[in-house]
């Protein structure tokens, strides 16, 4: 991976009439990179995409590929490829004629699209046999798996993929998912991808961009995103959290959290931003049961409310004194905490991050 970007946009705006469906979006992306583009319904990411290959054009702003002003070449002469979730296979074809189908329209000979769309298809794991299967009689992982042999038949200098895995079961998802990443990697081309999917976002991509109303809310590593980030709304679509308020006494300008004791040394280390709205962010493996006298930097009381067996952890839900619920999970199967019973909870400070957001 260099670090020359293979695609950059700068100052993308589109709108539809006078809806603004995008606005203020910048963005590069590295050689090779995986990049997921992830959002809630409605946020802008198939508009997003519909620019990048063509379908679509923009109000204002300018997307290059690499020192290419790939906003002004026509979508059939782009050097991008999109893999629809639909998947857009030519159903009455056999499994072979669909991925020879781009060799074909670049006048590749016969005998040369054949070995290509056969390499092709073993690289998915397909036997030959299925190079005169029909695409109906093929199954819908299979059918995935065709779909991307075709776009790499291109031999695009992007893909892009609208949220290819969403239709599939849990299973063959996941399955794909992770043969998406070994794919990536083979071939080191650049992909970015769609999805509502964060848990599919953090499995596969290099980069994470969160999509909120038009606009990017935070770029970066999954890593960064699920640990640091930015917003509660970010903080909110990256998994089950816990955000509580946090300010200072107005008369004895301590620090407080509704409902929770501070320890001084926590007291100390956090130094609230003024005129911001500040909420701490902690993950549900981060908070613990407390035992006796045990004691931790932010403490609280409150009621079991639920009880959950997530496969090697377990989920407690525990309602504190104002109704507030708090997320817990333990690698631990689950001895202490059963619904009813009154707890002692509580986090190190250093297990927490402080989400400053100005004030709406
Ligand atoms: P989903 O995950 O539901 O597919 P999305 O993030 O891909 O959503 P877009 O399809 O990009 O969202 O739509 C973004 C916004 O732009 C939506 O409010 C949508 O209604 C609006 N929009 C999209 N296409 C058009 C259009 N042709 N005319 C008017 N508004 C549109």
């Amino acid at each position: 991976m260099t670090d020359l970007p293979i695609l950059q946009i700068a100052g993308l705006r589109k709108e539809y009439g006078s809806f603004v469906a995008l606005k203020d979006i910048d963005l590069k992306v590295r050689e090779g990179e995986f990049l997921t583009i992830v959002g809630p319904s409605g946020s802008g990411k198939t508009t997003l995409i519909k620019l990048l290959v063509g379908m679509e054009e923009q109000t204002e702003g300018s997307i290059w590929l690499r020192n290419i002003r790939l906003d002004r070449v026509p979508a059939n002469q782009r050097p991008t490829c999109m893999v629809f979730q639909s998947l857009a296979l030519f159903p009455h074809r056999s499994v072979g004629q669909n991925v020879e189908f781009p060799l074909k329209i670049k006048g590749v000979p016969a005998a040369k699209r054949k070995a290509r769309a056969l390499e092709l298809l073993a690289m998915f794991r397909l036997p030959e046999s299925y190079f005169d299967k029909r695409i109906g009689q093929c199954s819908g992982g299979e059918r995935q798996r065709i779909a991307l042999a075709r776009a790499l038949a291109f031999d695009p200098e992007i893909l892009f993929f609208d949220e290819p895995l969403s239709a599939l079961d849990y299973r063959l998802r996941k399955t794909l998912e992770k043969e998406l990443k070994a794919l990536h990697l083979r071939t080191g081309k650049t992909f970015i991808y769609i999805t509502h999917s964060l848990e599919e976002a953090m499995v596969m991509s290099d980069r994470i961009a969160i999509l909120r109303a038009g606009r990017f809310e935070q770029i970066g590593t999954a890593e960064a995103i699920y640990n640091h980030p930015k917003s509660c709304f970010v903080a909110g679509f990256m998994g089950d959290v816990n955000l509580f308020d946090i300010g200072r006494d107005a008369d004895s300008g301590s620090l407080t959290v509704p409902h929770f004791s501070i320890s001084a040394s926590a007291a100390k280390a956090l130094v609230l931003p003024p005129d911001k709205k500040n909420t701490l962010m902690v993950r549900p493996e981060a908070v613990r049961l407390l035992a006796g006298d045990e004691t931790a930097d932010f403490v609280t009381r409150g009621e079991v409310t639920g009880h959950y067996l997530l496969g090697s952890r377990t989920q407690l839900e525990i309602t504190q004194p104002d109704g507030k619920l708090i997320v817990v999970e333990t690698a631990n199967h689950g001895q202490d905490g059963h619904v009813g019973a009154a707890v002692r909870l509580g986090f190190d400070g250093a297990m927490a991050h402080l989400i400053s957001e100005a004030i709406r």
